[in-house]
């Protein structure tokens, strides 16, 4: 019986083709509650953002009287393209999609237009579809804005002129959002670079093809810093590493360490990151780990599934920028939201007075 029942699972997990459905979301399978299905996709739970966006999705749209089908795709492109097809099948009236690579979905876009669903795009925008209804995600330059500004006062900047040596780490080169992030860095950091005040001993500062880490991963970052490292500081020292995330800042630590870093001798660089995950929170309470972004994925899914309800009630969606985010076909309609910089100065305020993460969580 048990052979069987284990059977019957992986067959359904075949059927479906995804990796990780939550049970209480997939209430959906086709049939829709009063408000309908709505479909959600949504990158991967590799990263624990993702699972929040994705929980707090389910709950706000079950309280606006949705039913939902969360599917979660690994980082893998073929996987999310099907779970998306599934959702088209099985008659979902708003497909809410965080794209792997926001390139591969306009033949997918295209069918789920020609079945009347509407498209938002979450969180990363999708590229090159016409079928993007509208966007909502957080202001992505002023993210970059704010992780170089923590470079800028952790090295104190504004007094010391240095010199001191940073290295460039980006996002995915195929999430639209990792530009958006790198080029607000940038807009900080460069001056100090054409003054000299931060030298790049690797050379290498082009988006994407020299600091891009494909799918965000910790470990590529982690291979990337190593060769650095090895090539070009065996006499000198890395004073500050921009790091885009914070998985991509726990691997650039992870180097660092590997040659004695946080130490005496080697005291800790300055190092960025994004997301307030709760591993990174802890690195930045120890005194390794700078600083991270935090972005409020609960604001974000609360907006997301307002936009949803906007859309199929025919009402006015709310968007508060028409102008910054172009697919490469047209401009999508945006809601952009706010975030804060935390450093452990504000870990306090920022996560746990806010109910993001409870005193215990961060112990
Ligand atoms: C998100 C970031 C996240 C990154 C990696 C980006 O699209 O905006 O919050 O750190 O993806 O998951």
């Amino acid at each position: 019986m048990k052979k069987l029942l284990s059977i019957a699972v992986i067959g359904v997990f075949a059927l479906t083709g995804c990796s990780s459905t939550t049970p209480s979301s997939s209430a959906g399978n086709g049939a829709a509650g009063k408000g309908g299905l709505i479909g959600i996709a949504m990158p991967t739970k590799s990263s624990a953002r993702w699972v929040s966006d994705g929980d707090n999705l389910v709950k706000q749209l079950t309280a606006l009287g949705y039913t939902t089908d969360l599917e979660f795709a690994e980082d893998k492109i073929p996987t999310q393209v099907s779970q998306i097809e599934n959702m088209i099948t099985k008659g979902a009236k708003v497909l809410i999609i965080a794209a792997i690579d926001g390139t591969t979905l306009t033949d997918t876009l295209q069918k789920a237009a020609d079945a009347k669903i509407k498209v938002l795009a979450y969180d990363r925008l999708i590229n090159k579809s016409p079928n993007v209804d509208y966007y909502t995600t957080f202001d992505n330059n002023k993210v970059g804005v704010l992780q170089a500004g923590t470079i800028v006062d952790c090295l104190g900047l504004k007094t010391n002129k240095g010199p001191f040596n940073i290295e460039l780490f980006a996002g995915s080169p195929d999430d639209n959002n990792s530009h958006f992030f790198f080029n607000g860095a940038m807009s900080v950091l460069q001056p100090y670079i054409d003054s000299k005040t931060l030298v790049i001993q690797s050379g290498q500062t082009k988006f994407p093809d020299e600091v891009g880490t494909l799918r965000w991963d910790g470990a590529v970052a982690q291979a990337r810093m190593d060769n650095i490292l090895s090539s070009k500081y065996t006499d000198k020292r890395v004073d500050a590493v921009l790091a885009p995330y914070d998985g991509i800042s726990r691997g650039i630590i992870a180097s660092l360490k590997a040659v004695g870093y946080y130490s005496t001798a080697k005291p800790a660089p300055c190092v960025s990151g994004q997301d307030a995950e709760l591993p990174s929170v802890k690195s930045i309470l120890a005194g390794e780990q700078t600083s991270t972004i935090f972005k409020d994925t609960r604001k974000l899914a609360t907006q997301a599934a307002k936009m949803t309800d906007e859309m199929l009630k025919g009402t006015t969606v709310d968007t508060n920028d028409t102008k910054t985010y172009d697919n490469g076909i047209k401009v999508v309609p945006s809601f952009l939201l706010d975030m804060v910089a935390v450093t452990k100065a504000n870990v306090q305020s920022a996560l746990i007075d806010t109910g993001y993460y409870t005193a215990a969580d961060i112990k």
